[in-house]
């Protein structure tokens, strides 16, 4: 099988790569390296077993040409690239919305016209402020003001996920349409915000742990291997098309424990310090308190189920950082 992924030279994407290659398919990725790099990947296009399987094109999606070319070629479609962490959308309001909004258009648009099964990645972000646990697909959703930035990526992806579904009902376009619920492991990058990678790089250097706000807003976590695993089940299931899947985790943990647990993991001696939300972001920034999913749904299609713990999940990505920084 050929397989394209937009956005494979990024964290997810490139998991998601590695996994088609160890099973046999040829991977065409597509990526314009604004939050990805190229060491993501690196190494596949070197390994004896992958290097002719492997096809990069460091370009952008709103290459149109490229794209025709790609799409037209591929059998299946995971479209994973997007701006993505609440500071990247913050830095760059203006570019996530295109890349999120226009960029997907197209790629839909593309896999519509050669009739190409697509998966599109939306977020855990679309549920809004909630503090209700589990979040569960039906759920309503509720956003703060237009003036609040941070709710620019909810609303963005949540449009990603009705124009997969006008696709759907209009063109007959075979969309998949999952909910990624704080996906995590090596190669994620703390630099556009996200807390493990960045907590694990503060406790290997002894510096005070970066804990927003006052810390007891709670996320579950989710290995991104276990998360390639359901994405390429719900890609090979046909009842999953048309539908929406939250994917992760189901173990709830608060910010500051989760601080906790990675100066114990690392052996640390570093303290934890407590910064304002408006310090740490823009004025009134508003966090989501708690975002635990629900997933009856996925298990019920594909037997989803979490496999790999936190403490795990910490120990591959403190492992990670260590040689990256060796
Ligand atoms: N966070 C934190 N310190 C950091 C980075 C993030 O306390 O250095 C908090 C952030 O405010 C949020 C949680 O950790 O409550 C998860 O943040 P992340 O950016 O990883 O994902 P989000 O859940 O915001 O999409």
């Amino acid at each position: 099988m050929k397989v394209l992924i937009t956005g494979g030279a990024g964290f997810v994407g490139s998991h998601l790569a590695e996994a088609f290659l160890e099973k046999g398919d040829d991977v065409y990725i597509i990526d314009d390296l604004s939050t990805g790099a190229m060491e993501n990947i690196q190494p596949f296009t070197e390994d004896e077993r992958f290097k002719d399987r492997i096809f990069v094109h460091i370009d952008t999606i709103f290459n149109h040409d490229l794209m025709l070319e790609l799409v037209g070629t591929c059998d299946v479609v995971f479209h994973l690239a997007a701006a993505v962490g609440v500071r990247y959308i913050l830095e760059n309001p203006l570019k996530s919305i295109t890349i999120n909004i226009q960029g997907t258009e197209k790629v839909l648009e593309l896999c519509a016209k050669f009739k190409k099964k697509v998966l599109i990645t939306s977020s855990s972000e679309v549920y809004g402020k909630h503090d209700h646990a589990p979040l569960v697909e039906t759920d309503n959703i509720i956003y703060g003001p237009s003036s609040k930035f941070r709710w620019s990526y909810a609303a963005s992806k949540l449009m990603d996920e009705f124009t997969a579904q006008a696709y759907y009902r209009t063109k007959g376009l075979q969309a998949i349409i999952t909910r990624l619920f704080n996906t995590v492991g090596p190669r994620q990058t703390g630099a556009y915000g996200m807390v493990i990678p960045r907590f694990v790089s503060q406790a290997l250097e002894n510096k005070a742990l970066t804990v927003y706000g006052d810390g007891r807003q709670s996320r579950t976590f989710t290995y991104v291997k276990d998360v390639v695993a359901a994405l390429m089940a719900l890609m090979a299931q046909d009842d999953a098309v048309g539908e929406v899947f939250n994917v992760g985790g189901t173990e709830e943990i608060s910010i500051v424990e989760l601080a906790e647990k990675i100066v114990k993991a690392t052996g640390s001696t570093s303290t934890i310090e407590l910064i304002p939300y408006e310090e740490a972001f823009e004025k009134d920034f508003e966090d989501m308190q708690r975002r635990v999913p629900g997933i009856e749904k996925i298990k019920a299609l594909i037997g989803f189920e979490p496999k790999t713990s936190l403490d795990d999940i910490i120990r591959q990505v403190v492992e990670y950082t260590k040689k990256k920084r060796a």
